[in-house]
């Protein structure tokens, strides 16, 4: 597969600040993927898509688009000129200009007209060509900023916080719109986001960072079900984090809380003390299990019914209850004592302890 971006050890620094905004990160997208910067506000994304955009200049590293360096030492590619399509999060419309102008903006080929009819075709805005934008509502503001971003059949195109206005329901459709839309141009789609949700269901790849820094990555299923470290299980989804010790086949842990099993198996040596991630979809209502426990709380939140249980033979210091999710037809009551068994495909070894 063809490279559509690689930045290598890109590091930056805001004038007057202390620490990096972005740290000697590396990485590499793939042409045609849809790839996802995952993490908490202030961790560097924005900035490493303005690194990519070129709209910042990084002190330290380098930044190629296809094949081609646009940032390293004696090497400057302007913003302009690095065939990249950009939706900025709060889109950045020009208020006074029709959809037709705003996505024709600074577009000089003499085939204008018929790209930008193209480009409204592929947004589904078709008759929209003269509204103003104060007139249409968040989810085709956001199609006329995607249609201005493809306009100049960008290579790469780079969407911050593209869902983070649109609520919820709107928010998944336009997931799937912009993801088809994306696909159809040929272009290559570097999301940011800080929504887990966001990220799992539009990325073929999702890049975990933390403080400048890459934790992880991986598909959306990989990153879910084998977090490799104790930031991207808690941030990616919720998760039990259970001290253990490898057996001797390397398929179950000793736990506080019995034997739990793992398919890590290339990764762990016999008599490791391994840290488990156990996410709460890990779990199966099972009568006669080992694992058995008591019902402290639930909450009924409709996909699932998350339920907190108190195992008996809890011999984890701190005795925190296990979040195990239910299939929401389930009905617990407090006090109710369960027994279930773990899937391996949702255990993952985070760290040595
Ligand atoms: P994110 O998009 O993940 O929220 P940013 O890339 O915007 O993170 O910010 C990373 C860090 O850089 C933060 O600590 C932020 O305060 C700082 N930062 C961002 N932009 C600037 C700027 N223009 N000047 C100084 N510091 C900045
Ligand atoms: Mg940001």
């Amino acid at each position: 597969m063809a490279t559509a971006i690689e930045l290598k050890n890109v590091s930056k620094t805001y004038k007057g600040e202390e620490d990096a905004a972005v740290r000697n990160l590396s990485l590499k997208i793939e042409k045609g993927k849809i790839v996802t910067l995952l993490g908490p506000s202030g961790c560097g994304k924005t900035t490493t898509l303005r690194l990519i955009a070129g709209f910042e200049r990084p002190e330290e590293g380098e930044i190629y688009i296809g094949e081609k360096p646009m940032a390293r030492e004696n090497v400057w590619i302007s913003p302009e000129k690095r065939r990249i399509g950009m939706v900025f999060q709060d889109y950045a419309l020009f208020p006074h200009l029709n959809v037709e102008e705003n996505i024709g903006f600074g577009y000089r080929d003499s085939d204008r007209e018929k790209r930008v009819f193209e480009v409204l075709e592929m947004v589904n805005l078709i008759g929209f060509e003269k509204k103003k934008i104060h007139h249409l509502s968040g989810g085709q503001q956001q199609r006329v900023a995607l249609a201005r971003a493809l306009a100049k059949k960008p290579e790469v195109v780079l969407l911050d916080e593209p869902f983070s206005n649109l609520d919820t329901h709107l928010k998944q459709k336009m997931r799937n719109e912009v993801k088809r839309i994306l696909k159809k141009a040929n272009a290559t789609g570097v999301f940011v986001s800080h929504d887990q949700k966001d990220a799992l269901a539009i990325s073929d790849e999702i890049i975990v960072m933390n403080n400048g820094v890459v934790q992880q990555k991986g598909s959306p299923k990989r990153i879910y079900q084998f977090p490799n470290n104790p930031f991207v299980a808690k941030f990616v989804g919720e998760s039990n984090l259970i001290e253990g010790i490898v057996e001797k086949d390397k398929r179950w842990i000793r736990t506080g809380i019995g034997r739990v099993p793992c398919n890590q198996y290339h990764i762990i040596t016999e008599g490791e003390r391994v840290l488990l991630s156990v996410r709460p979809n890990g779990f199966t209502l099972t009568e006669n299990s080992e694992l058995r426990g008591v019902v402290v709380g639930y909450s009924y939140v409709g996909e699932n019914l998350e339920v907190r249980i108190q195992l008996f033979d809890d011999e984890r210091e701190k005795k925190t209850p296990l979040l195990v999710y239910l299939h929401p037809n389930e009905i617990v009551q407090e006090g109710d004592e369960l027994g279930f068994t773990i899937s391996a495909n949702f255990v993952s070894v985070v760290k040595e302890c």
